[in-house]
């Protein structure tokens, strides 16, 4: 009996194996945590080998673990970190250098210099995208002209690259499948959503050979299969992480906007089937493409969300679980006007300072711990506005409700900041792991067990919807007060 779909959510701190029923409810989930590498200051590198090692013994646990076999699993979905980027030997299957985080920022230097030159138009015309050590394409290059064994193979004859989801691909195919999705292929800044192909010209600015990179496909297709845990099965959805969440919150519909707050913060808004380049500094870029048709969102992304309230945790030591963040805000004085602007790793859209670091305003004598732990929270919601501001400029619509993900939204006191703050209406939904849920669909479809996005939008259960406490011109005025705190610090760095 084929009875479950398997979803592989490979995040940036955790991979987690989901178990999915026909209904689409989490049957199970397995995780586990792994390493993290900071050689050098703004530098994160994860090891390549360790992640897809974790995700085989995860899926063997979770198979054991419910007595299931390869063939009670319909089909699996693979759902990942994005732009990530990870070269290796295809003779050996070895990484010849740690994959690079989509957080480091060792290629900033080099990107000032594309931007001196003036490429910053052209690569945003093209790929939609900021010039920012962000995306994949300044990651391959740097390990090109760092790393030995790349350096000296002018042919690039046996070298891949990937991001996470061809990496677990090609492994769980045993080297079958060198293949990307659309979504995740359009954040490598080498690729044209328009055309669907990589594109020449900025493979040329990036010195990159075609030789290496994987086919292009829709996100709900026959990846390939595995013989790694029995009988085959078929890899059959693949999305990157907030595109996944973004089908996962069924958002099929032009002017549709979901965020998730995990360890940063993604906005993305459905803007139909048309690429638009944003004038707010968002990108845009592809949303899914599902038998044939393809949507585009622009994206807000915010670096540093529920990190904040991890280096609340472990670094202030402030509380022992994020959890408690939730009661401790409600303790918060009232007439404290504590202001953070947690740039931690920088400032992403739509100011796009990667100097930035996080700044405390309006401390006094009286501040205490759950000041700060208000003012962290509080500047999420603060940032999201500032994101619904820009996409309502650039897709000239106004943005009537969000919904919200991620492990942050467990905490009731954050989603009310939201819907204060933003004076919007803030939805969740009662699965709040939409990210593996996505990738659940994108292999539900491609097994037929359902037969299109309309099928989806049945599946979607609500919690709770939250509409703004306080007045107008009172969170007008809190957002005049962000909005010269986070420019004085865009200014000073
Ligand atoms: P990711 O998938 O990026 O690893 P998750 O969606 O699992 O992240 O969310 C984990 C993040 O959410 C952590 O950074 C954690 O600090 C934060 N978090 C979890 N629960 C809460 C809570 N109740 N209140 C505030 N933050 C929380």
């Amino acid at each position: 009996m084929k009875d479950y779909l398997l979803v592989i959510d490979q995040g940036t701190t955790s991979s987690r194996v989901v178990l999915y029923n026909k209904k689409f409810r989490i049957f199970d989930i397995v995780h586990k945590e792994f390493n993290q590498h900071f050689p050098n200051e703004g530098w994160v590198e994860h090891d390549a080998l360790e992640i897809w090692n974790d995700v085989k013994n995860l899926i063997k646990r979770i198979l054991k673990k419910n007595k299931l076999l390869s063939k009670n699993i319909i089909s699996i979905g693979i759902t990942n970190q994005r732009e990530t980027t990870v070269i290796w030997n295809k003779k050996t299957g070895v990484p010849i250098y740690n994959a690079i985080v989509w957080q480091d920022r060792r290629t900033g230097i080099y990107c000032s210099n594309l931007r001196k030159k003036g490429l910053q138009k052209k690569i945003q015309k093209i790929t939609g995208l900021e010039l920012d050590p962000y995306f994949s394409a300044t990651k391959i290059k740097w390990i090109f002209d760092n790393v030995t064994i790349a350096k000296n193979n002018l042919k690039n004859d046996n070298l891949l690259f990937g991001t996470i989801d061809t990496w677990l691909l090609w492994n769980l195919t045993e080297g079958n499948s060198h293949l990307t999705d659309i979504t995740n292929a359009s954040r490598t800044m080498i690729f044209d959503p328009k055309k669907e192909e990589w594109s020449n010209e900025m493979l040329k600015i990036f010195g990159i050979s075609k030789k290496i990179l994987p086919k292009v496909v829709e996100n709900s297709f026959d990846f390939g299969s595995t013989k790694l845990f029995g009988k085959p099965i078929t890899i059959g959805g693949m999305a990157g992480d907030q595109q996944s969440a973004t089908i996962g919150q069924a958002c099929f519909n032009k002017g549709q906007s979901k965020s998730t707050y995990g360890t940063g913060c993604f906005l993305l808004m459905n803007i139909g089937n048309k690429f638009k380049m944003s004038k707010n500094r968002l990108l845009t870029t592809v949303a899914f493409k599902i038998n044939g048709k393809k949507m585009f969102c622009y994206e807000g992304s915010i670096f540093v969300a529920g990190s904040a309230i991890q280096w609340l945790r472990d670094n202030l030591n402030f509380f022992s679980s994020s959890s408690e963040t939730d009661k401790l805000y409600e303790k918060a004085n009232k007439n404290e006007s504590v202001y953070f602007v947690p740039a931690l790793t920088g400032l992403g859209a739509p100011y796009w300072n990667s100097n930035a670091r996080g700044t405390f305003f309006g401390i006094t004598r009286n501040t205490s711990k759950e000041d700060i732990i208000k003012a962290t929270i509080d500047s999420l919601s603060y940032q999201t506005y500032e994101l619904i501001e820009c996409m309502e400029k650039d897709s000239k619509t106004k943005i009537n409700e969000i919904k919200v993900d991620g492990g942050m939204v467990k905490n009731n006191n954050f989603i009310l900041s939201l819907s204060n703050i933003t004076q919007i209406k803030i939805i969740r939904p009662k699965n709040i792991e939409t990210t593996s849920l996505g990738a659940a669909y994108l292999a539900g479809l491609q097994s037929g067990i359902i037969k299109n996005t309309k099928e989806i939008n049945k599946f979607w259960e609500k919690d709770k919807i939250l509409k703004s406490k306080i007045p107008k011109n009172k969170a007008i005025a809190n957002i005049n007060k962000w909005k010269s705190t986070i420019r004085a610090v865009n200014k000073f760095y």
